[in-house]
């Protein structure tokens, strides 16, 4: 098949250094090149190019509308929009009125819209939004929300915000919040995180140098718009950058993954970015007939992060995707986290994934990661994640906050001009996060030459018999038996009633039969023992859905220990049954 390709887009000029907010770099833009595409917006049948002018010109009828409905500077404006053209231009719509964007989560399906909302009034209160821009559908509900959310106004649609000014950007200073950016919740409670513009611009600035972003580089992109990787990594950076975005929705994606690497083939894209999920699902999703013609070597970098970067996932892809032109040094594990914008240690540029060998009982039980022989048969494997972005440090440091040498497990901590100031109205999280000059990542991995290894969550790790034990490899190992739902299972760790730990495994299936469940039981039980060397004190089998994650697909391990506990406190029956309740 030949499917008919994009060229490259032609080079432009670069915005100035001196720029110092987000809304100056759009502005830059429209007037140097103001028919330049921005955005492709992707859907099956077509494609909508946005070119810079009209963003500015829609933005400027968006701020007019705001403003008319009472947006004051730094007011935080709530949007909760699907990817689609509306979504730009809101965005870019509230900093020109000088508010304050509030991306939210739109809801998958219109029949979870009730209690979906529910779920984000907490953000929308904390956040003390002002207005809410939402689609027609969801207007009506989130009407509803607004008793609770005491400073909400209005709840609008896009097209009641197109107001007449085009003089309208609001000035805003560089030290000025740009956006109100929720962290996943993986831990908690999502936190609202501060980013002001200079915070925006430093981050984007610093990726784009460990990318050696050029104006010739094509985005191409599935990420949601509510999220760091795909708000500011893909669509902020790429505005700043005057680099083309092809974009579609995530569900897109889902539904049919092959639509993201077709999309790199026709747009001729030069970046991209996705969780280790979106790569599993490539390679069990897509099938040879579905890629036949498909050429990937325009890639440069594939980058790999948002949750832990698997050895077997970057290996598998590689090979598979090596007869599609695809070459391995495009491959990038990355690190990063919403406290530091997005991007916080990025791999050198054409090095492919590095993958390391530790052994693994002195890991557990001393922290220490030495290098594993060349015939140890078991040892844990760690992906590099790349060193700090330019202008910006990591270490790792013990309990007491003292730094640690390299291949010594512990807490990472950051600085640089991309840290956040700390959480919206959250004094008592911002004060755990600031440690003197440094940022606490919640983070646990080790150094080795300025190379970052991430090993887990502190809030996660189990402790066990003097060993650590991350849940990670466990949860992958009993999502890799067949009849467990990959991906679904979560390992953590319950207070027994003499204070002793007890290690759960709650794995979902769709089985009933008492005769498979006891299979499955016996499966990972064994692959409980061989890992760990002692089994699960209690395993819970539950139906799809019983696993909390957050709306960017991670594991909540210790909202399913919650439910897991409740579960147990409220009736005696097989736990996979109680668990049901809960789906
Ligand atoms: P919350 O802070 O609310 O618990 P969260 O930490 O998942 O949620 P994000 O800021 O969206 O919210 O995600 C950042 C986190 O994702 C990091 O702190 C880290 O735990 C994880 N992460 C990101 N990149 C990697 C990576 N390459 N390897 C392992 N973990 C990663
Ligand atoms: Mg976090």
């Amino acid at each position: 098949t030949s499917v008919e390709r994009h060229p490259a887009p032609p080079p432009v000029a670069r915005v100035p250094d001196a720029t110092t907010t987000l809304v100056e770099a759009l502005r830059w833009h429209t007037r140097i090149h103001p028919d330049r595409v921005h955005l492709r917006i992707l859907s099956d049948s077509s494609q909508q190019l946005v070119t810079y002018a009209d963003l500015w010109r829609d933005a400027t009828a968006t701020a007019a509308g705001l403003l008319a409905h009472d947006l004051r500077p730094g007011d935080a404006a709530a949007i909760m929009l699907p990817t689609g053209r509306e979504y730009f231009t809101t965005f870019a719509g509230v900093l020109l009125a000088g508010g304050v964007p509030l991306p939210v989560y739109p809801p998958a399906r219109p029949a979870q819209l009730a209690a979906h909302l529910r779920r984000q009034v907490g953000i929308l209160a904390n956040a003390q939004a002002r207005v809410l821009v939402s689609d027609p559908q969801a207007v009506r509900l989130a009407r509803l929300v607004r008793g609770q959310v005491e400073p909400l106004r209005h709840v609008l649609t896009p097209d009641q915000l197109t107001g007449s000014g085009d003089t309208v950007a609001v000035a805003r200073h560089p030290d000025d919040l740009a956006l109100l950016q929720y962290t996943s919740g993986s831990t908690g409670d999502p936190k609202g995180v501060m980013l002001t513009h200079q915070n925006l611009l430093a981050n984007i600035r610093a990726m784009g140098e460990a990318a050696a972003v050029s104006t010739q580089d094509v985005f191409v992109s599935w990420l949601p718009l509510y999220h760091d990787m795909g708000l500011i990594g893909a669509w902020l950076a790429t505005m700043y950058y005057g680099v083309p975005l092809a974009v579609m929705s995530p569900l897109d994606f889902l539904t049919r993954p092959a639509r993201w690497l077709w999309a790199l083939h026709t747009h001729r894209g030069t970046l991209s970015a996705a969780p280790n999920f979106a790569y599993e699902l490539c390679l069990r999703k897509t099938t040879d007939a579905e890629l036949d013609g498909l050429d990937l070597a325009s890639v440069r970098m594939l980058y790999n992060g948002a949750e832990p970067v698997q050895a077997d996932t970057m290996t598998g892809f590689a090979e598979r995707f090596a007869r599609y032109g695809l070459r391995r040094e495009a491959l990038a594990p990355v690190y990063g986290l919403a406290e530091s914008c997005v991007g916080l240690a990025f791999p050198p540029i054409g090095r492919g994934p590095m993958i390391d060998r530790v052994t693994r009982d002195a890991f557990l039980r001393t922290g220490r990661a030495a290098p594993a022989a060349d015939d140890d048969p078991d040892p844990l494997r760690f992906v590099a994640c790349g060193r700090a972005i330019p202008g910006h440090q990591i270490q790792v440091v013990d309990p007491a906050g003292n730094p640690l040498g390299d291949r010594r497990e512990g807490r990472i901590e950051f600085r640089g001009a991309s840290a956040t100031a700390g959480y919206f109205r959250n004094p008592v999280a911002s004060r755990a996060l600031i440690r003197h000059d440094w940022l606490d990542t919640g983070d646990l991995g080790y150094l080795d030459d300025g190379e970052l290894y991430v090993t887990g969550r502190i809030k996660d790790l189990i402790i066990r018999a003097g060993r650590n034990l991350h849940p990670e490899e466990l949860e992958r190992a009993v999502g890799d038996i067949p009849g467990i739902r990959a991906g679904c299972v979560a390992v953590f760790a319950t207070s027994g009633r003499d204070a002793t730990e007890r290690l759960v495994v709650l794995a979902e299936t769709r089985h009933t039969d008492p005769h498979q469940l006891a299979d499955l039981r016996n499966g990972i039980t064994g692959v409980s023992v061989d890992l760990l060397g002692t089994p699960p004190d209690d395993i819970a089998l539950a139906p799809p859905g019983t696993v909390l994650k957050t709306s960017s697909g991670k594991i909540r391990r210790a909202a399913t220990r919650e439910h897991y506990e409740r579960g147990h406190a409220e009736r005696r029956q097989p736990v996979w049954w109680q668990l049901a309740r809960f789906a």
